[in-house]
Order: C-alpha cells, then sequence, then structure tokens
C-alpha cells in the first residue's frame, strides 16, 4: 500500500506575501479495506437471548462491523424461550443438517430470521436430549454438553452450507470448541481459510469437564486432548478444560478491557488460566466494550418519558419524576442512588447491601434492580426488600425488567458499580451515556472507562465519576459519601461531570475498528 503523507506539502506561493490561509484540516487518507465475512457464533445475543453483557456485546459488535462494509451472521442455538416477538421473517432454511455425535448423528434444522437487521441462523437439533427447549438458557446439569454439541453443529452447518468465513467470531466457553473443531477435524476436510477470534466475557466460567465431552464430540485421543499444552485442566489432573481449549486453539483472544486483560494474566484473577495466558500472551489483548447508542440514548430512547442529551439536560429530571413515580418514592431534593446488576457475588453484593443503609443514612435514595438464578440470594434481598418496606426513599425491584432499567438509568443521578471484579462492565458505559455519575471500584473494565473527579491523572474534561481502591467498607464509603456530598453541596462540579460523563464516545466506534484490526492480523498469518 503506498503511503501518503497525512498532511499535504504546502503548494509553492507567489513572490508577494500573502495573510496566512485558515489551517487546512489534516487530510487523512483511509485506504480502502477489504469486505470481509464474518461469522459470530454465540450462546446469546440482546434482546432475544439476554442474560449478561455478552449478549449486548454481540447485537452491538455485529451492527457496527456490519455498517462498516463487512458481512456479517450470526449463529445462535434456537432456544424455545428466543423472544420470537423479535425475529423478523423466521423460517428454516436448511433441513438436513446432521451433526455427529457420539458414534451416530443428531438431525437438526437450521433458521434464518432477522434481529433489528442482523442476519441470524438458529441451530434446532432433534434429538431426547433436548438441548435447548427447557424454559432457560443456562443452569442445567449437561450444559457443557449442550454447547459442545451446539458448537460442532455451527461449524458442522458451516461446512455443509458451503460457507467459508473469513472470521469466525466465538464467544466465551460455550463456543470454545469451535477452533478445536476447526482445526481437528475441518481443517484437513479443507476448510483452511477461516480464522478464529474468540471473546472471553468473563473468566470465572470455563467448561471443565471429564472424559465423556471426548467421546461425545468425538476427540477421540483423549491423552492428546488431555495433554497440558492443549486442553488439560490447569489445576484438575483428570479433567479438560473448554476454555483453555479455545485460548489455545484461537488465532487471537481477546478479553473485554485491556486492564481485565492485565487482571487476568499477571494478577491470579484468571481463575487458574494465568499460565495459559502467559504462554498464549502474544495473541491475547482487551478490547473495551462499546454500547449500542441506537439502543441506550438518552436523546432517542423510546423507554423513557422525556427524551433529553446536553442541550436539554434538566429534561432528565423529569425521568426522575417518573422514575419515583412508578416505584413509589417520595418526591424531594435528594439525589437517587441505583445498582442495577445480575445478583451475583462477582458485583460486590456485600458492598450493595452496605451501600443502601449508606445512601439512607446521608439523606439520599436508593433504587436496586437485579435478579439471581440462585434463590438463596433471591430471598437475602426479598428480606431486605421487606426490611425497608415502609422507607419511601428505598426501593428493591427483584427480578429482570429491561424496561425499567433504561427508567432507571435516566432518572437516577448516581450509578453504583461496586464489583469484586469486572471484566469490562456495561452498567456504568450506560450511566455514563445517561449523564448518571458512576460510582465504581477500581477494577477490570471499570478502571478503564471511569476517572475520578478528585484522584485522577486524566485533565479535568475527562473525569466522570468516582474510584475506590479496596474492596471494603471503608473504601466503598469514600466514593459513595464523596459523591452524594458533591451533589447536594457543589452541584456546578456535579453538573460538570455529568456533563463529561455525557461527552465522552463509548459507542462501538472505537472497538468496532479494534476488532478490524485484530481481524487483519490474524488473516495476514
Ligand atoms: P454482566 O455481563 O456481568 O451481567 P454487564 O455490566 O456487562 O454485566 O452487563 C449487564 C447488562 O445487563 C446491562 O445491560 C444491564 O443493564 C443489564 N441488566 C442486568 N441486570 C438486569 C436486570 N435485573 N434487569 C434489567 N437489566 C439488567
Amino acid at each position: 500500500m503506498p503511503k501518503e503523507p497525512l498532511i499535504q506539502p504546502v503548494a509553492e506561493t507567489a513572490a508577494e506575501p500573502q495573510p496566512a490561509p485558515p489551517p487546512e484540516p489534516p487530510v487523512v487518507h483511509h485506504a480502502p479495506r477489504p469486505s470481509l465475512f464474518i461469522v459470530h457464533i454465540t450462546p446469546e445475543m440482546a434482546p432475544i437471548a439476554k442474560i449478561g453483557g455478552l449478549a449486548d456485546v454481540v447485537f452491538g459488535l455485529s451492527r457496527e462491523l456490519a455498517i462498516r462494509g463487512n458481512h456479517v451472521e450470526i449463529i445462535l442455538p434456537k432456544y424455545d424461550n428466543l423472544r420470537y416477538d423479535q425475529i423478523f421473517d423466521l423460517q428454516p432454511v436448511y433441513n438436513d443438517l446432521w451433526v455427529p455425535w457420539y458414534d451416530g448423528a443428531i438431525h437438526c434444522t437450521v433458521y434464518f430470521g432477522f434481529v433489528h437487521d442482523r442476519k441470524c441462523f438458529f441451530i434446532e437439533p432433534h434429538s431426547h436430549d433436548n438441548f435447548f427447549n427447557r424454559g432457560s438458557i443456562y443452569g442445567f446439569p449437561d450444559d457443557v454438553f449442550r454447547y459442545a454439541f451446539f458448537s460442532r453443529a455451527a461449524i458442522e452447518f458451516l461446512w455443509q452450507s458451503g460457507k467459508h468465513p473469513d472470521i469466525i467470531h466465538c464467544h466465551d466457553w460455550q463456543t470454545a470448541l469451535v477452533p478445536v473443531f476447526l482445526y481437528e477435524f475441518y481443517q484437513s476436510l479443507g476448510m483452511t481459510h477461516p480464522r478464529v477470534c474468540m471473546t472471553i466475557h468473563n473468566f470465572k466460567h470455563q467448561g471443565v469437564t471429564g472424559a465423556e465431552l471426548l467421546r461425545a464430540t468425538g476427540l477421540h485421543q483423549p491423552e492428546r486432548f488431555f495433554d497440558w499444552v492443549r486442553m488439560g485442566d490447569n489445576h484438575h489432573k483428570n479433567a479438560i478444560n473448554l476454555l483453555k481449549g479455545g485460548i489455545v486453539y484461537s488465532n487471537f483472544v481477546t478479553t473485554v478491557s485491556p486492564r481485565y486483560a492485565f487482571e487476568t494474566k499477571d494478577q491470579g484473577q484468571g481463575f487458574g488460566l494465568e499460565s495459559t495466558l502467559h504462554t498464549h500472551h502474544m495473541k491475547y489483548g482487551g478490547v473495551v466494550n462499546g454500547i449500542d447508542y441506537d439502543v441506550w440514548n438518552p436523546e432517542v430512547d423510546r423507554y423513557i418519558p422525556v427524551n433529553y442529551g446536553l442541550g436539554n439536560l434538566d429534561d432528565k429530571y423529569e425521568n426522575k419524576r417518573a422514575l419515583r413515580q412508578r416505584l413509589m418514592l417520595a418526591d424531594n431534593d435528594k439525589p437517587i442512588v441505583a445498582f442495577i446488576g445480575r445478583l451475583d457475588p462477582q458485583k460486590g453484593l456485600d458492598l450493595v447491601r452496605h451501600a443502601i443503609f449508606t445512601t439512607l443514612e446521608r439523606g439520599a435514595q436508593f433504587v436496586l434492580l437485579g435478579s439471581s438464578p440462585d434463590q438463596g440470594i433471591n430471598n437475602d434481598f426479598w428480606g431486605l426488600k421487606h426490611m425497608l418496606n415502609d422507607s419511601p426513599d428505598c426501593h428493591l425491584e427483584i427480578g429482570f425488567d429491561e424496561d425499567l432499567s433504561h427508567l432507571i438509568y435516566a432518572g437516577a443521578d448516581i450509578m453504583l458499580v461496586p464489583s469484586q471484579f469486572e471484566p469490562c462492565g456495561l452498567t456504568q458505559l450506560i450511566a455514563l451515556r445517561y449523564g448518571t455519575v458512576p460510582v465504581v471500584r477500581t477494577v477490570g473494565g471499570l478502571a478503564d472507562t471511569v476517572f475520578d473527579k478528585d484522584h485522577s491523572d486524566r485533565p479535568l474534561h475527562q473525569r466522570n465519576g468516582y474510584r475506590f481502591d479496596d474492596y471494603d467498607v471503608p473504601g466503598l464509603e469514600s466514593a459513595l459519601i464523596r459523591a452524594i456530598d458533591c451533589y447536594y453541596q457543589y452541584p456546578e462540579h456535579f453538573r460538570e461531570l455529568m456533563k463529561n460523563a455525557m461527552n465522552a464516545d463509548y459507542s462501538w466506534n472505537h472497538p468496532g475498528q479494534d476488532y478490524l484490526n485484530i481481524y487483519d492480523f490474524i488473516r495476514d498469518r
């Protein structure tokens, strides 16, 4: 590719002195890049199959890649509990997919439909295992087998239908066997073109299992796959680790923020995979997630009563009023502190509990929206809810409610994210977009995206929230109380924080380009 100068050389001028012309903006030449055929293989995608941030990432990233001229397809299991109302023109397109499984094969039908313009294929197996007709996405004793089957079916579908993507992008342990199958089975059949990028959204779940899986999937050489250099679990001698297999076999591995990439490799946060990441560090990196500004944007959000932006920031407070009405909170001049998230210990639940009481003591209101698959945790929060039932300044909503989450992002003043660990975190990114000031622990993607008002090496206009380092009560209070006090005592400073938050670009624009650079990098080898 010929190198063009970024700034055009100044032309020779006549002898007569001339007033200096206004400076021209630098001309940046983007070399035309070839369009790529990219296939995402994923267990989740918003809004049709969403448990957590992974679902939002596939939805947002696939759109960004398509906008940039690439051909993008997505392969998902055909769960019985998909949001079918959000899938347009769903129909079977491939009736005869036979997927090897144990000593035989399982017959599958593949459907195609559009999900908000995204091209999606859905795999439906016809077998007594009933892999994807169980009313929920995860939580079954045979989850490892369900997703091993899905991974095999997805790549078998690519093979049988003659699709040769440039890039296969898979997500988390559920699809980590895709590159293993590609390089162990399909390359020798002639599928040599695709390169695999795997994104790890959370190292906590890895798909650790025994030899039975090798029999199910046809990976028949235990001595080969139990080997430490391939899929042998780093800590359990008689186990294989699917996520590890994904790391070893993929051409590139990303996680969802540079800080989490560092923490997982070098700070003991890799749940046992630190040494594997060290071995493969040359193909490992972090890309901060974006958020989809068509969905998460207070200027156009359909779920909030009054749209607002930097030009009419005061209209945010109409949403605050609406939130209070909906949750029957007192209408007063207090700030609202909110928490939205899975009720998982990862999210810092003991600090959340403590924050509720600190918030009320400091004269603010608290709103929580969250749920857990663990009934014990749900019960704890139900207990707390009953205890605080009479407070006009507190509401705990135990459940999953996407619509309500929009109103909370818009109506709250402060968003609390006190996680033990946080690969990227979307709640603080969404909060920033809505001018809701984040209070976060300095960890993972939170540390990459939130910059403390009082303690930061960032310029003032980039400071957008509050952070605390230590996972303990004094740590939490040091940040939360500063935020509440600032709201009361220095409202103009608080408003600056809101504006800084809304000014930052956490769309898919930058991460989209980062992923394309990674795809180009692995295509060249
Ligand atoms: P994780 O992937 O660990 O769950 P993220 O912060 O990356 O956490 O993503 C969480 C996403 O799920 C955000 O879009 C958040 O708004 C949404 N979410 C979490 N819990 C709920 C809930 N109870 N109701 C509605 N949305 C929720």
